[in-house]
């Protein structure tokens, strides 16, 4: 409905202005506009979202600005330069799968033409990279500790250590996942110190269905502290399923050629939790494994049974693109090709090699080269730091970086915007120097030659 004072009353009651910069111009019919935003390649009805809200707000000229930001928020591949090599805003663990567009023989046995179990493949193929008897796949570390419980504990007790009721972020909280599992949490110990002597004493009144351990992940209880290891509690009878979070297979890493690293020691792993006598473990796929998300339950054959028969494990279960990408990591473990896993590459480059990629970088580019710290991240080994290189560049130009295709994601240290190689890919490293010397002010890059 037009009204006098040049506003228009819309179908939702809410009033627009329709003047322009020329006076009394009608706006834009909705579809013209959103046809002369064709090119950035958005499908037609998201161009006509963004035509519409820029004509409701009264500037059709912003339709474009609102495109590209619809655009911007769609998922796309990006350049990690921040130095997390687990970020959890850029989905953990790097991977790449390129697929045919085919069918998989995901729940087909090729030798007899019969059905066949989805989790023949990744899942037992990482119980072999471990050395435990079974393991099953599902969706994430938190369905991985939600199945366990609702299949081997539901209406009875779960023993855990209070200082072991941690919420690891984004959600997960112990005592949550305990709760909609509908097991009963018994809390055990006092934060900072659990003896066996606590667990023995809640044994006799609970109805034990497990005993739980719970990794602390990203935070650390020091000083006056005490915890009960998992050979004590494998004496007390119950199985004991320890939730480890980062996935890491094995303590003697033999898929790394140079041994395991100094920054992974004390970081307990799946093959000796196992062999210490816990009856299960859980972990992600995507933090130390370096896999596609994904959640693992490994352990005794007739627990891992017991939790894919659970009719939560469908509503669990990963699709057949993150069972490819798990096998091709699981496949990489057996060959004890860590470098062939994008996460145990970045994490184990020399230093001399990220300098040395820093000084190609910053000759291309005008940046300048800089020494880095890395962190695992994803609440992996918190507080340790890897030694690496980088470029750096003054101000503040995250902003910039991010509007490149694809984005580079860059922190800033110091008031320089600081792009950290051991997160990078080599391949990338072209992308980055290309988009820094874009950024890089003719003034600057000029400063910058004249002072080497
Ligand atoms: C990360 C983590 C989880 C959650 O795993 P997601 O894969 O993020 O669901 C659970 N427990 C521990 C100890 C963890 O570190």
């Amino acid at each position: 409905m037009q009204r006098g004072d040049g506003q228009v009353q819309r179908g939702d009651g809410q009033v627009q202005r329709v003047t322009s910069s020329s006076g009394d111009a009608r706006p834009p019919a909705v579809d013209r506009l959103a046809r002369s935003l064709a090119d950035l390649g958005l499908p037609h009805p998201l161009l006509v979202d963004a035509a519409r809200e820029a004509i409701a707000a009264g500037d059709a000229s912003s339709a474009r600005e609102r495109a590209e930001a619809i655009a911007l928020a769609l998922l796309r591949p990006v350049v990690n330069a921040t130095g997390v090599l687990l970020h959890t805003n850029l989905g953990r663990a790097p991977f790449g799968l390129a697929l045919a567009p085919r069918s998989a023989n995901l729940e087909l046995d090729l030798s007899t033409g019969r059905r066949g179990s989805r989790n023949q493949r990744a899942g037992s193929l990482l119980a072999r990279a471990m050395g435990a008897e079974a393991a099953l796949v599902v969706n994430n570390g938190a369905a991985a500790l939600l199945l366990v419980c609702a299949a081997l504990a539901a209406g009875r007790d779960v023993l855990v250590s209070r200082g072991e009721l941690v919420e690891i972020g984004g959600g997960f909280r112990v005592p949550e996942v305990l709760a909609g599992s509908g097991a009963r949490l018994v809390e055990v110990g006092t934060t900072n110190r659990t003896r066996l002597s606590d667990y023995e004493r809640a044994m006799p009144a609970a109805d034990v269905g497990l005993v739980l351990k719970v990794h602390q992940s990203n935070y650390r209880i020091v000083g006056f502290t005490e915890s009960t290891a998992v050979p004590a509690l494998v004496g007390l009878g119950p199985p004991v399923v320890v939730d480890l979070g980062s996935g890491l297979l094995d303590t003697a890493t033999p898929w790394l050629a140079g041994g395991p690293p100094g920054w992974l020691a004390g970081e307990p792993a799946a093959r000796q939790t196992l062999e210490e006598g816990a009856a299960l473990v859980t972990f992600s796929g995507d933090k130390l494994l370096g896999g596609p998300q994904a959640g693992i339950i490994a352990g005794r054959p007739d627990l891992v049974a017991a939790c894919a028969r659970h009719p939560l494990a469908r509503a669990l279960r990963p699709g057949g693109l993150v069972l490819q990408a798990l096998q091709e990591t699981a496949l990489a473990y057996l060959r004890r090709d860590g470098d062939s896993i994008p996460f145990w590459r970045m994490a184990t480059a020399p230093l001399a090699e990220l300098r040395a990629r820093a000084e190609v970088i910053a000759a291309k580019s005008g940046a300048e080269v800089v020494e880095c710290s890395s962190a695992v991240g994803a609440g992996s080994v918190p507080g340790k730091e890897l030694a690496s290189a980088g470029v750096a560049v003054a101000g503040d130009r995250t902003v910039a970086l991010r509007a490149f295709d694809p984005p580079v994601i860059a922190r800033v240290r110091d008031r320089r915007t600081v792009c950290d190689l051991r997160s990078v890919h080599p391949d990338d490293d072209v992308l980055l120097a290309d988009a820094l010397a874009g950024i890089v002010g003719p003034r600057e890059a000029a400063g910058d030659a004249g002072c080497r």
